[in-house]
């Protein structure tokens, strides 16, 4: 019987942070720069004006902040940004942050990535404990590739997909839908992932910032992808959760998963787990959502963290419900003013 109360304990996530609706806050995105060497059409406009250098967090400020969640109860980091692996001497955060999952009180280190940087760092991300990397590749073909991030170039990223698995980091490939743009590859990359042992997880477009163009022209409802998906293969719906949105399928005829995220066609808030913290110390309590606050005023004026553990919890006391994005023609504002570089993919 004790035995018993025991283990129904040890289930319910340990978070002290619990917001209004019940939902545990267990997991951190974390965006340590709003730059990146890429420009991908859906994501920001070329000439993208970033935050002055002085307004960002230190390294040394965003590792106080993460620890200071890691010490509520949050499990799992994400890094992410921009292109988290541009932000200058990015691996003493990694470092930094390594020894919460020596400690045990992290799960998991994880990180969010165009590749481009990987071949740089893989062994080192994997050396901080970094077991599991999520890239992000929309398109198997080269010329393509150049056109969707206008800067990147596809064989760099190759490689660094190379240097990741060599470095023996499980990889999970994250592709963008994009109407007229890569709708016609989906089958190619699903056995592109399949074939190396990975998940791939296929994302609607979100009316995040202003763009160069209309996303009206570039959204894909996943509804789409999945039914033509199924004239390729079997897809069987599995349980499969990561404590995302993505809901996943198994490929009868691979093995491997597919995971899918509609904010657009469905809502996946009733589970969500995550706040999402920018480089300026800004804590986001939903990514669809302007409610905000600023943890870097009380993680600046204390150098203890009573104030900031406070500031926490204000905001999770103020999490949301869920959103409601809507990507309409005409409508020439995204829903959500900010860009998914600055609050973090
Ligand atoms: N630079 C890194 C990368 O591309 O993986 C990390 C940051 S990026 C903002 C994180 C993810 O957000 C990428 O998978 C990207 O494709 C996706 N993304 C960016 N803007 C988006 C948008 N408006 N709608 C949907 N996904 C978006
Ligand atoms: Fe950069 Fe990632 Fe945005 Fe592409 S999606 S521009 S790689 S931040």
């Amino acid at each position: 019987m004790q035995t018993d109360a025991v283990s129904t304990i040890a289930q319910l996530p340990s978070s002290e942070l619990i917001d209004p609706f019940g939902r545990p806050v267990t997991y951190l995105r974390v965006s340590v720069t709003d730059r990146c060497d890429f420009r991908c059409v859906y994501c920001m406009s070329e000439h993208m004006t970033f935050l002055p250098k002085r307004d960002l967090l230190s390294l040394e400020e965003l590792d106080r902040l993460c620890s200071a969640f890691v010490a509520k109860g949050v499990a799992k980091l994400r890094i992410t940004g921009g292109e988290p692996l541009v932000r200058k001497n990015i691996m003493w955060l990694f470092k930094a942050l390594s020894r919460h999952l020596d400690s045990g009180q992290l799960e998991e280190l994880t990180l969010t990535t165009n590749g481009s940087q990987l071949p740089r760092y893989a062994n080192d991300l994997k050396a901080c404990g970094v077991e599991r990397i999520n890239i992000s590749l929309d398109t198997l073909k080269p010329d393509l590739f150049k056109a969707i991030t206008r800067w990147g170039d596809f064989n760099t990223v190759m490689d660094g997909v190379e240097a990741a698995e060599k470095a023996g980091i499980r990889l999970k490939f994250n592709a963008v839908a994009l109407k007229g743009v890569n709708e016609d590859e989906f089958e190619e990359m699903v056995r592109f992932a399949h074939g190396r042992g990975a998940d791939l997880t296929l994302i609607e477009t979100m009316p995040l910032g202003d763009i160069d163009g209309d996303r009206t022209d570039q959204y894909l409802p996943l509804s789409i992808v999945r039914a033509r998906l199924m004239d390729r293969f079997t897809l069987e719906d599995i349980d499969y959760k990561t404590g995302g949105p993505a809901r996943y399928v198994r490929v009868k005829e691979t093995g491997g998963r597919i995971g899918f995220i509609t904010p657009m066609t469905h809502n996946f808030c009733e589970s969500c787990n995550r706040v999402r913290l920018t480089c300026t110390g800004t804590l986001y309590m939903c990514l669809g959502r302007d409610d905000a606050a600023d943890l870097r005023a009380p993680l600046r004026a204390n150098v203890d963290d009573a104030a900031l553990y406070d500031a926490i919890d204000a905001a999770i006391a103020k999490k949301p419900k869920g959103h409601d994005f809507i990507i309409e023609r005409g409508r020439n504002k995204p829903a959500v003013a900010r860009h998914m570089s600055v609050t973090g993919g």
